[in-house]
């Protein structure tokens, strides 16, 4: 060999050994990400009802970060998924709401396309719930819509597939295939997307019964009268467990997907609860207590089956030698109220529907057992991952890598106000559209539509229930002036339009008869 031949060769070698350094510094991630898994359901939140044990959602706080106000920027799935891989709010990223007729434009730049363009394999199972196809995945495996709790039909690639099971067990099997079966040239993004604990919250079969008939503590305004300066939006809504909650909610009636022989073990386990409820003939409060303690029984057996499959996950990366090189990240697409002020579901800004969990394990990064307060969000998630990677974020991405509060340096300029608008009206739940301000110690929430203008600030360090509407006490007028200046800065810097140039569509099941519905109209369907 030639001098130059040699040296050239040598210079050839080199260049591989540090791309395949670069490679290996480039952590795998696994993003695992329920959906309606709310804060007060997870043990290592320490929520005071104490409401269920997750041992293995609690490993990723033990061995990594929690983030306490992790925050939603829309609080309904579609939105939220929307703004998870593009890092923009849903008047950029066009997804406001779930309406089927307006599918995801998923021409858009998002996180998973960049981490392909540099060199990850990526995937996605499960809950996907955006209308169009996946992209920038090397392998899609999802449920069509929202998905069924038994034997789900999926979508892989583009082609129908059924599948026998419980949907939870199904999801984690097929993202535990996907990683057994990967490139392993390559770094790997796994999205394992749930529909647990979403409604009508089935729990598996092997989970019925897990509470031994446990009465749950209600929470404290299990029968809130929505007084104390509260507006119409809160008296206006239709998301009680008293009025919205329907027979299949409750599980009066089975789910029509199971096999003759998963229907007589549902049976074995409702049918003798369901006949003693009919004989007691409930109603009025004695009826709502009946109907949290059943929700909670369902709500919580589905988190069980979640909480099993982070735990299924784990083991492999542990089994595999991946754990070392592998950021683990647990979150949902928003929180959800069990109970609290009489209801189920999310949309609102208040805490329980605001704050979604969000744990983060990246070995020799996150320190274990770190947690912050700080404002983060969900919004941040995509320049977050491309961080990890080294890859650089577009700059029309609106949130923030947390790379820095992972290694337990917050930034001086870290944010301390959080823009937040919720547009969905009238289905499913008759919620008023608002945004609002949200800092360390107050809200202040704009109601505008339709034939609404309430403004309302909320209180946490006095009144954490947020059942208190302080906008019109003098003692606060310095501070409501103080954060209608900051939420327009908020919305300058965001780019959010006038109200008036939202586009009608952004509220949803949109004919304009529907907008203009007086209060008091037809009840609301479970597209939710
Ligand atoms: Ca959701």
């Amino acid at each position: 060999m030639t001098r130059i031949a040699l040296l050239c060769w040598t210079a050839a070698i080199a260049t591989v050994a540090a791309a395949g350094a670069a490679e290996r510094s480039q952590p795998n991630i696994l993003f695992i990400f329920s959906d309606d898994h709310t804060t007060q359901a997870v043990s290592c939140y320490g929520e005071s009802r104490k409401l269920i044990q997750t041992p293995n959602i609690d490993r990723l706080a033990n061995e990594g970060m929690k983030f306490t106000r992790c925050l939603v920027p829309n609080s309904i799935c579609g939105p939220s998924r929307a703004t998870v891989l593009t890092g923009k709010y849903s008047h950029l990223n066009g997804f406001y709401g779930n309406d089927p007729r307006r599918p995801f434009d998923g021409s858009q730049t998002t996180f998973p396309k960049l981490l392909q363009k540099a060199g990850y394999q990526t995937a996605i199972v499960g809950k996907w719930h955006l209308e169009s196809d996946p992209t920038g995945f090397d392998y899609w495996h999802i449920l069509p819509g929202q998905g069924i709790y038994y034997n789900p039909p999926m979508i892989r690639g583009g082609e129908r597939v059924k599948h026998e099971g419980y949907v939870t067990d199904v999801i984690t099997d097929l993202s535990i295939e996907w990683l057994k079966n990967r490139d392993r040239s390559k770094p790997f993004l796994l999205m394992s997307q749930h529909k647990a604990p979403h409604r009508e919250w089935a729990p598996a079969l092997r989970h019925l019964g897990w509470d031994n008939d446990r009465v749950y503590p209600e929470p404290e305004t299990l029968f809130d009268d929505y007084g104390n300066g509260r507006g119409l939006a809160w008296r206006d809504q239709d998301m009680t467990l008293a009025k919205t909650f329907t027979d299949r909610d409750a599980k009066l009636v089975a789910p029509p997907s199971l096999t003759p022989e998963q229907r007589r073990e549902w049976d074995a386990y409702y049918e003798p609860r369901n006949e003693k409820f009919r004989q007691a003939n409930l109603s009025g409060q004695d009826l709502v207590r009946w109907r949290y303690q059943r929700y909670m029984h369902d709500y919580l057996g589905c988190i069980k089956a979640v909480d099993e499959s982070v735990g299924r996950l784990l083991k492999y990366l542990d089994d595999e030698g991946l754990t070392e090189n592998t950021v683990v990240v647990y979150s949902s697409d928003q929180g959800f109220f069990l109970g609290e002020h009489g209801w189920f579901d999310k949309r609102w800004i208040l805490e329980e529907s605001l704050t979604t969990p969000l744990l983060v394990r990246w070995p020799k990064v996150t320190r274990p057992g770190d947690a912050t307060s700080k404002l983060v969000s969900v919004l941040d998630f995509a320049q977050t991952f491309l961080d990890m990677a080294g890859v650089p974020a577009p700059d029309d991405m609106q949130g923030r890598s947390l790379v820095p509060l992972l290694k337990g340096q917050t930034p001086a300029d870290w944010r301390t106000g959080f823009y937040y608008h919720y547009y969905e009206f009238p289905q499913p739940h008759r919620v008023r559209p608002h945004y609002g301000i949200v800092t360390e110690r107050y809200k202040l929430v704009h109601y505008y539509r339709p034939d609404l203008d309430e403004w309302e600030l909320y209180d946490l360090h006095v009144d954490p229930r947020e059942t208190k509407n302080f906008i019109n006490d003098p003692a606060y007028a310095a501070t409501v002036k103080e954060l209608r200046s900051q939420l327009e800065e908020l919305r300058r810097q965001c780019k959010a339009p006038p109200l008036d140039q939202v586009p009608p569509e952004a509220y949803g099941a949109a004919p304009a008869r529907n907008i203009r519905q007086p209060v008091g109209q037809p009840r609301a369907t479970t597209r939710n």
